[in-house]
């Protein structure tokens, strides 16, 4: 069966088309401009050079139509017909507490995730319209939703609870949600098969460092604990997100700076995290080569950053009474051999040791500890569209099966 996998944002659309047979990626792209001048799709055949095509796409129903060209186009299309694209995989971000796993997508499903557009007002609405414009344009394909917050749904309450009145949670739902779920969930299993060990018999740290940053404690297979929380601001210093903050801060701000409704808020998420600190840059290329410049605060701003990621690490050992694996993901994790060493630094006391020269290496799936680390130490790039992917071919299948 042949997967068509869609992660909609406000004006752009990532997509894959994945051959689930032997799980080889046939085709991906990326619309971008969506609604706006200039809109463009570019489309690549994998083993082909990539295209970009410029065409008018009002809204995401035309993009969707655009990404359907592509894939049944007679020189760079990997399908024949629309009928060889056996399901679609939408990617959502919120879930809220109704969904623990990825579901079949039906109007009942739609309307629980409407219900959640308050909990995610940036996200779940592209995510959202990305559905109706394929239930629209294939209203006879099956489609799968795969949520961000699903696997964190495991977390227990203690962990999860805001000691705020409690009311906030029964009636608006606060509560820590946890995001990143489908990459954390991918590594984690990706991790247990590499070291040929049941994910129900390991304790897992699993940091996915990238623009956006969190981590989590998974323990025999299942999250009891994650970084972000309510929303994604929440846990690491991010490129451009503060991460935790005393709350306090935001009403001095406000008052100090004399800040309409909603400024701080854009503050935190949008100058905040390491170009806050280091004025430079939120692109952590951008930071090293700073600081190999001599630039001070971009230095310290990696500082800020390596130790609150070594901070959660030290706090999740406590959470699950010891770690065995500790895996690096996404573009910092998988990417920066000074930010990982700067993280594991002087951590042998908990068992983890990493191996300086097994961790010159970027973006390949690879044990980076020392022969003799407790803890065993891994790169795993992460693949959500894989995930997505997966868990789509397995509930369609199961359907089919019935
Ligand atoms: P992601 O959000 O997972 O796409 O990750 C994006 C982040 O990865 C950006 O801040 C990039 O600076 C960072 N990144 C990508 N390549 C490298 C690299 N070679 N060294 C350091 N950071 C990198």
């Amino acid at each position: 069966m042949k997967v068509l996998v869609i992660n909609c944002g406000s004006s752009s659309l990532k997509y894959q088309v994945l051959d689930m047979t032997n799980e080889q990626l046939l085709a991906k792209g990326l619309v971008e401009r969506i609604g706006m001048d200039g809109s463009v799709i570019n489309h690549t055949k994998m083993g082909m050079d990539k295209i970009s095509t410029e065409v008018p796409m009002a809204n995401h129903k035309d993009a969707i139509a655009q990404v359907l060209n592509a894939i049944v186009d007679e020189n760079h299309g990997v399908v024949k017909s629309m009928e060889e694209i056996g399901a679609v995989g939408h990617r959502v971000v919120h879930a809220g507490e109704k969904y623990a796993e990825s579901v079949l997508i039906d109007s009942n499903v739609i309307k629980a995730l409407e219900d959640c557009i308050e909990l995610a007002p940036l996200h779940n609405p592209p995510n959202l319209l990305g559905i109706a414009a394929c239930r629209e344009l294939m209203p006879t394909t099956p489609m799968v939703g795969v949520f961000d917050t699903a696997f964190h749904q495991t977390m227990p309450a203690h962990n999860y609870l805001y000691a705020i009145p409690y009311e906030y949670y029964t009636k608006y739902g606060i509560r820590k949600y946890g995001f990143h779920g489908t990459s954390h969930k991918y590594v984690s299993e990706r991790a247990a098969a590499k070291l040929n060990v049941s994910i129900n018999d390991l304790k897992i740290i699993t940091c996915h460092l990238g623009n956006g940053a969190s981590v989590s404690a998974i323990k025999y297979g299942k999250v009891i604990d994650t970084s972000m929380g309510f929303t994604p601001l929440q846990g690491l210093v991010m490129g451009t997100r503060s991460g935790d903050i005393d709350p306090a801060i935001v009403t001095f701000i406000r008052e100090k700076e004399n800040l309409p409704h909603g400024v701080v808020n854009d503050i935190l998420n949008k100058k905040s995290g390491v170009l806050g600190i280091s004025g430079v840059s939120s692109d952590f290329r951008d930071l090293e080569d700073a600081v190999a410049e001599g630039d001070e605060r971009a230095a310290l701003a990696l500082r800020v950053f390596a130790q609150k990621v070594r901070f959660y690490i030290g706090a999740y050992i406590a959470e699950m009474n010891g770690v065995d694996a500790l895996i690096f993901t996404a573009g910092v994790g998988e990417n920066s051999a000074e930010m990982r060493a700067h993280i594991c630094n002087e951590m042998g006391n908990l068992g983890i040791k990493l191996d300086l020269l097994k961790n010159k290496v970027r973006g390949q799936e690879r044990v980076i500890s020392t022969d003799d680390s407790k803890v065993k130490i891994l790169l795993v790039p992460t693949n959500e569209e894989l995930m997505i992917a997966r868990d789509t071919y397995k509930i369609v299948n199961e359907r089919l099966r019935k």
